[in-house]
């Protein structure tokens, strides 16, 4: 498996042992890497990426969950051709981000957006804002849930050992991740024992997606929504994922109003914008003198514009059916795959995107999910790289489908599946 990965890969090696030299790892972000060395692609179109050995894949990664519109999508090429004529960064407001803001509010239910480039950053900042406006400290994240690589939310998300509150990188002082409270995914009785009137708000992934695809219990969400009431926190609902996966996002497919909503990755075709936004009296904290909230590169024109076509033109509610219905082709391929070979193996699945598990039931929270041995899905993964498909970005992420793949690519996708889950069996 990984054998057949190496000989189809030679320059990426080669690549690595050079790039390595003048940068950790020979990637700009840890999760780009795996063992032994990292793909390196050269450019993709629609569905498909090419390594740089020439070998062509299509990609169910799409960089992490962005580009639901599909690879160098011909109306994003345009309109940043046509944007960049113009400058790419204005300094001051560029006159179209209002047009944006709106389209967003209206979209996903929300009064007021700020925007930055990243989920990090939005997320960041939306704790701040949360501590303004409940002038409290305390902030409750779920275990397993990712959101971004600041370090006051970067605990216990991918951490080997479980238990306790456990940095997800060293350099974070425990100073720092004193304010910040764990809490098992799905489990109302631990999240009840810290829902006090110290909580400035709870931060959440609404469908969790930094660990395969965990489903919500809804109940757990109702009970989330009715504690910050009573106790007067806010729900941040950390949407960089969610937002792109149903028309609306994760409010609307739960039909809930969050304090505060993050949006990131899908919503821009591929170009970085994040919005922080929420309702109206919170947001209008953000201010000069009041909360901080800035960035060089915040809603610069090609953000701005590709964003517009993308929720314009692009990822429109029929395209969303026609993602759900790629992603349920290939969740119905999964099962069966499994029923026929008659192998452990789970399928969760959430609009366009899904995840599969070697173990018998989908996880609930994050201590069932590490501790299942992965060395089965490293297989399956080698083997589908092999066989050009690029199932998921890791072992705790998802398929995504964009708007450009076909029914043909989902059952070339089963196809491969079915042999590389025979491999991870054997
Ligand atoms: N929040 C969630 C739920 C994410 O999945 C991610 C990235 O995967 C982030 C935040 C961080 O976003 P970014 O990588 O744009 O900083």
């Amino acid at each position: 498996m990984l054998s057949q990965y190496i000989s189809k890969t030679p320059k990426s090696k080669v690549l690595f042992e050079e790039n390595k030299e003048f940068m950790p790892y020979g990637v700009s972000s840890n999760y780009r890497y795996f063992d032994p060395y990292p793909l390196y692609l050269v450019r993709g179109k629609g569905s498909k990426v090419w390594d740089i050995d020439g070998n062509e894949y299509t990609d169910y990664n799409l960089g992490f969950g962005v580009l639901e519109v599909g690879h160098a999508n011909e109306r994003i090429i345009e309109v940043i051709s046509d944007t960049i004529k113009d400058s790419s960064i204005m300094g001051f407001e560029y006159y179209k981000t209002g047009t944006l803001a709106k389209i967003i509010c209206q979209r996903y239910g929300i009064d007021m957006v700020r925007f930055s480039s990243s989920g990090t950053e939005a997320t960041m900042h939306s704790i701040r804002l949360a501590r303004a406006f409940t002038k409290r400290k305390k902030i409750i994240k779920f275990e397993g849930h990712y959101h971004g690589s600041h370090d006051q939310l970067l605990v216990n998300v991918n951490p080997l050992k479980v238990g306790g509150k456990v940095p997800s990188s060293s350099g974070i002082p425990d100073e720092v991740i004193q304010n910040t409270i764990i809490v098992d995914w799905n489990d109302i009785d631990s999240f009840e024992k810290v829902a006090k009137e110290d909580i400035a708000a709870v931060i959440m992934e609404p469908v969790a997606m930094n660990m395969g695809l965990i489903p919500t219990d809804k109940e757990f969400m109702k009970s989330v929504f009715e504690l910050s009431k009573d106790k007067g926190f806010l729900v941040i609902f950390d949407e960089t994922k969610t937002g792109g996966k149903f028309y609306n996002g994760a409010a609307g497919y739960f039909g809930v109003k969050p304090d505060i909503i993050i949006l990131g990755k899908a919503i821009a075709g591929g170009l970085p914008l994040s919005v922080i936004g929420g309702k109206r009296e919170i947001m209008e904290l953000i201010g000069p003198g009041k909360v901080a909230h800035g960035g060089t590169f915040n809603a610069n024109t090609l953000s701005v514009n590709a964003s517009i076509v993308t929720l314009r033109e692009l990822l429109t509610e029929s395209a969303f059916y026609q993602l759900h219905r790629l992603s349920d082709m290939l969740e119905i391929g999964y099962r069966d795959i499994a029923e026929d070979l008659g192998v452990e193996l789970s399928v969760s699945k959430w609009g366009p995107s899904g995840s599969i598990y070697f173990s018998e039931k989908v996880p609930k929270n994050y201590k069932e999910f590490i501790r299942m041995d992965f060395s089965r899905w490293f297989t399956y993964f080698y083997v589908m790289l092999s066989k050009g498909v690029i199932p998921m970005g890791g072992f705790n992420e998802q398929w995504t489908v964009s708007i450009k793949h076909s029914e043909e690519d989902i059952l070339k996708h089963i196809e491969v599946a079915e042999e590389a889950i025979k491999k991870a069996k054997d």
